[in-house]
């Protein structure tokens, strides 16, 4: 094994890992020596593949402003955001804006010159601000390119594989690491660590998200003792493409994009009449399956009924100024082209909500651990995020928790080596000597059918009990995998089969939490309690790993500037 010292660990480079090495590099002028860690290549992290926009208050003159844009959250999330984090939030945001664009960001632009912005759902004003139907690609290539300049104390372990968080009393000590390229085991140790590894977009079958985005960091946290918050609310978006999934972004309707059922009719006048196509992502997606259920929808491939998103009304040189990766995916994967035919879509699972409890300053209850990003439950998003209000928390908590390690480890000493690992390599030990009957490719693909089957936009005691019970089953065959390559250059067999234990932890808490929490409430919607339940349920879930399966506590939603009302669009 070999060891690495630095003095900021970060694990994950999409956009909250990016954001925090730049501000760290900043604040510390070149003292810290920082560790950039990602599985992947490091333009490859899914952040690459944000499209619509990121949500800013930039026009206050024309009627936007931050409580605006406050209440628009707190509203779509159902009032589960703790609303000192969404204050916060809403005036960090357009600060990020303009350092993006001296970074030289090519925002989409107005006539005049200003940023351009766009409607997206659940916003009660064009907030969006965007880069085409391409800006967390180029929020990723102005932020590496930036963070380019301190390269001199950036070490890139691309293609490094994480496989555990090592805490000592309580306190992080390192990580372990397979680096893929040369086939070596390596323990990286660090004063601090920021975790940015995404979320667990692949526990369902049906998803947006890539491959490779499985939940790593929510499981490494979970097992280093680290509680997982509101696990039970995961995003249904309500336009993936059929069959693929793929996302037809939310700026397709900001710009004028229309659902239509089988009859032709605009459906969303019955379920949200003054917001209509851009109600909150949990609204439509839920008015969608009901039109799906009710016989209003069109047969599809593998049960995957569908509505139409429907364009042609925006006309051609629109979407081939606003929507031109759109226009491309449709053609590549289906061969339509939507200036002439509506695109077939249903909804999709699409965000984690939930994620490592963390404060307002990112910090998780581990002294020297934050997390930022999409594997951080900060608790902006509630019960249901706002579109393009992701991207955005990735640049403040990025920035935030950038500032607060750098400043950590300025003065910290790094602790000391672990008298042995061989602990924290076991389980990777055990995969390479197993010989098991199970297949953990199976179990991946019998995890993703199960969530997809009880974990959908509508859930039901009868499901989600079945689907626990089936995730338990799944738990104990994949003690009986076995790894076929037993070797650890490029071993990507081994790899996957360390993802399946960590989607298996993710998926079993996300169930048990929606099992146990008997209301619905945004992204959470239960048919056998179809109420939201303020009087028991307006409290956070938290999820501590035991021998026995999650340990659930609660914890109380902040609730400084709004009380709860019913929430009609
Ligand atoms: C198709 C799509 C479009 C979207 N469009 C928008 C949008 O327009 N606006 C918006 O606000 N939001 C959007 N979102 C959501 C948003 O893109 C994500 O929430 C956000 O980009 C997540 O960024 P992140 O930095 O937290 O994580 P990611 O970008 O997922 O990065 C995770 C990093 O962690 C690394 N990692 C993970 N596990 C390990 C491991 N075991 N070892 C080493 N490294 C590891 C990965 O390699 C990667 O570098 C979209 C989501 C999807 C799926």
């Amino acid at each position: 094994m070999e060891v690495y010292t630095h003095d900021l660990i970060i694990l994950g480079t999409g956009l909250a890992g990016l954001r925090a090495a730049l501000e760290a590099a900043q604040q510390s002028v070149g003292d810290l020596n920082i560790a950039l860690v990602s599985k992947l290549q490091l333009m490859r992290a899914h952040s690459v593949a944000a499209e619509g926009g990121t949500a800013a208050v930039m026009r206050q003159a024309e009627g936007d402003s931050y409580e605006l844009h406050a209440w628009d959250t707190v509203k779509g999330s159902d009032f589960l955001a703790d609303q000192n984090a969404v204050d916060f939030f809403v005036h960090e945001m357009p600060k990020e804006i303009l350092r993006l664009d001296h970074w030289g960001i090519p925002w989409s632009r107005q006539e005049d010159g200003r940023i351009a912005q766009r409607p997206f759902g659940g916003h009660t004003f064009p907030r969006a601000v965007f880069a085409a139907d391409k800006t967390g690609l180029l929020e990723m290539q102005t932020l590496y390119d930036t963070l380019m300049k301190h390269a001199r104390r950036i070490n890139r372990y691309d293609e490094g594989f994480v496989t555990s968080i090592v805490v000592e009393n309580q306190r992080f000590v390192g990580l372990t690491m397979i680096d893929m390229l040369k086939g070596r085991l390596v323990f990286i140790r660090g004063k601090a660590l920021i975790l940015a590894t995404g979320g667990a977009g692949q526990i369902f079958g049906f998803t947006t998200y890539s491959e490779t985005v499985t939940g790593d960091g929510l499981a490494m946290a979970y097992r280093a003792g680290l509680p997982l918050k509101d696990m039970e609310f995961i995003q249904f978006h309500p336009t993936g493409l059929i069959p693929s999934g793929i996302l037809m972004t939310e700026a397709c309707r900001g710009e004028g994009g229309i659902l239509l059922n089988n009859a032709g009719q605009r459906f969303m006048e019955t379920y949200a009449p003054s917001k209509m196509e851009l109600a909150p992502r949990d609204m439509v997606s839920r008015s969608e399956m009901i039109e799906i259920e009710t016989g209003r929808g069109f047969p599809g491939p593998d049960e995957l009924d569908y509505v139409h998103l429907d364009l042609r009304g925006l006309g051609r040189e629109k979407i081939l100024e606003r929507l031109p990766l759109i226009r491309e995916v449709t053609l590549t994967h289906i061969g339509l082209d939507p200036i002439e035919k509506p695109i077939p879509i249903r909804p999709v699972a699409h965000y984690t909500m939930g994620g490592v409890h963390t404060d307002l300053q990112g910090r998780t209850p581990i002294e020297n651990i934050w997390a930022a990003g999409e594997v951080a439950c900060v608790s902006l998003h509630g019960a249901n995020r706002l579109g393009a209000n992701s991207t955005a928390e990735c640049l403040v908590w990025g920035r935030v928790t950038g500032a607060e390690a750098a400043r950590y480890c300025q003065i910290a000493a790094t602790a000391e080596m672990p008298k042995d690992t061989r602990q924290a390599w076991a389980p990777v030990e055990a995969l390479l000597q197993s010989s098991g009957g199970e297949d953990h490719y199976q179990i991946r693909k019998e995890l993703r059918h199960n969530l997809d089957l009880t974990m959908g936009v509508f859930r039901t005691n009868e499901k989600m009990t079945a689907g626990l019970k089936k995730i338990r089953e799944l738990k104990e065959r994949y003690k009986f995998i076995s790894v076929m390559d037993k070797s650890l250059r490029y071993n990507t067999d081994l790899m996957r089969a360390i993802e399946t234990g960590f989607m298996l932890e993710a998926a079993e808490v996300a169930t048990l939490g929606a099992l146990t929490r008997t209301e619905s409430r945004g992204g959470h919607a239960r048919r056998d309690f179809t109420a939201r339940d303020d009087e028991n349920w307006l409290k956070h879930t938290l999820a501590y790993r035991t021998e026995d399966g999650p340990r659930l506590e609660y914890c109380p939603v902040n609730i400084s500037m709004w009380k709860p009302v019913e929430r009609k669009y």
